[in-house]
């Protein structure tokens, strides 16, 4: 779960006896094998891990993929039914998190799926005819069955976002680190107010890779500065796997 120079962190703690909150570091670490974006744990290596992440090297459905020669289809608009939530970020090695509070929703062709949490890639995962993006969000919500739809939100370079300022400015810098604050957000600020998308089925993006994911990536890029992005960007590094093939699968955009 953490890279070489965390895991010296990580023994730190161990030393010194400190104890971290129940989902910092260390209780992270029981959650699987170790994978990393780089080197021998690497995104190319990670279906070679663990069987538990078989689908990273052996599934056919995989993400990210570069959105390109989609099919234009009058798809129905995604209906964004977001509230406000208390601020909570938690640096988990592998991205910056925000959990959101319950209560906030999105509704595909008639289902409807709560947010659970956003978090962040730089550079983006999804290509655009090739063409990549500075940040990537993706929004991460779940249906009553389980089931998840994610919503990315590509960031290009560009004007300042005071949008994402409350959470720029509690940034959790070290891997197990957790930030809460008063300051209230809104998701629905965060993402572009145009609403076509690109839609295909997918996976996750980390291990294990698990597939059935439905994909929404919006067509229109929110900005941030090139300070915003190198801001997160000298915290998670470089936490960007490849793009995969499309396979079999259709690519849809809305008309
Ligand atoms: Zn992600």
């Amino acid at each position: 779960m953490i890279s070489g120079r965390k895991v010296v962190f990580a023994a730190a703690i161990v030393a010194l006896g400190l104890s971290l909150p129940a989902s910092g570091l260390l209780a992270a670490d029981k959650h699987g094998p170790h994978w990393s974006y780089e080197g021998e744990h690497g995104p190319e290596h990670w279906g070679h891990v663990s069987s538990e992440f078989k689908a990273c090297s052996e599934g056919k459905a995989q993400s990210p993929i570069d959105l390109s020669n989609a099919a234009p289809e009058a798809l129905s608009k995604i209906e964004f039914e977001y509230a406000s939530s208390g601020l909570n970020i938690v640096n988990n090695g592998h991205t910056v998190q925000v959990n959101y509070d319950k209560g906030s929703s999105i509704v595909v062709d008639g289902s409807e799926y709560g947010l659970v949490q956003f978090h962040f890639h730089t550079p983006s995962e999804h290509t655009v005819d090739g063409r990549s993006y500075g940040n990537e969000m993706h929004l991460v919500h779940k249906n009553d069955k389980g089931q998840l739809a994610v919503v990315g939100v590509l960031i290009e370079e560009g004007e300042e976002n005071p949008a994402y300022k409350a959470i720029w400015s509690n940034l959790p810098a070290k891997a197990g680190e957790e930030r809460s604050a008063e300051a209230a957000i809104n998701a629905r600020e965060l993402i572009p107010s145009e609403s076509g998308y690109f839609t295909y089925s997918g996976s996750l993006t980390t291990p294990p890779c698990s597939e059935s994911v439905k994909w929404i990536v919006l067509k229109t890029p929110v900005q941030m500065s090139d300070v915003q992005i190198q801001d997160i960007r000298s915290i998670m590094n470089e936490n960007n796997r490849p793009v995969q093939p499309l396979n079999e699968r259709v690519l849809k955009v809305s008309q």
